[in-house]
């Protein structure tokens, strides 16, 4: 290299045409001080889904969950599943069947959906039902239709009050996340 570039010439001294060509193709970048390794496979046995999935949520986390329900003042364990909810670092049965550790992918509790974040936080059969015998008590709390939404609805309504995210999360705790955790 000369002056942080492909010197070609010296290329040709070494290599054939075709390795040349593609040689020069690798971009150099002018910042770096140093040479670093790049990073061409994730081999996390991951599929695209489920990078979209980490990566969106993983931005909701750096965004937004520091700055809310961190201030509820949970008990330590119900806001350490909060924060790895944030983090898409539940083992639910969909990532475990994905990574061939467990047998299946469905609910443990029976609902017949496979068991992904949105299920375990917002569509679980078992958990709707206690929903509705809570607010048959009194209580309003809401269904969701996804963990993304439910976030962010929790979110808007710990500002004016923190009782209804709190018991969301414990409820999520003791019910869903207890068997997971
Ligand atoms: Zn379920």
């Amino acid at each position: 290299m000369v002056n942080r570039a492909w010197d070609v010439p010296k290329l040709f001294q070494l290599f054939g045409e075709e390795l040349v060509n593609l040689i020069i193709k690798v971009d150099i970048q002018q910042s770096l001080e140093e040479d670093i390794l790049e990073l061409k496979f994730k081999l996390f046995g991951k599929n695209i889904s489920a990078f979209c999935s980490a990566a969106r949520y993983t931005d909701f986390m750096q965004e937004e969950v520091d700055h809310c329900f961190f201030k509820l003042k949970l008990n330590p364990q119900v806001e350490l599943l909060v924060w790895r909810l944030c983090m898409n670092a539940i083992p639910t049965a969909y990532y475990l069947f994905f990574g061939r550790l467990a047998d299946s992918n469905l609910c443990p509790r029976g609902c017949l959906e496979v068991e992904n974040i949105d299920n375990c936080t917002t569509t679980c059969l078992k958990l709707l039902q206690v929903i509705r015998l809570l607010n048959s008590w009194g209580f309003s709390i809401p269904i969701f239709s996804t963990f993304l939404k439910c976030m962010k609805k929790l979110k808007s309504i710990a500002v004016r009050s923190p009782f209804l995210p709190k018991m969301y999360f414990i409820m999520l705790f003791f019910l869903v996340l207890i068997e997971i955790k």
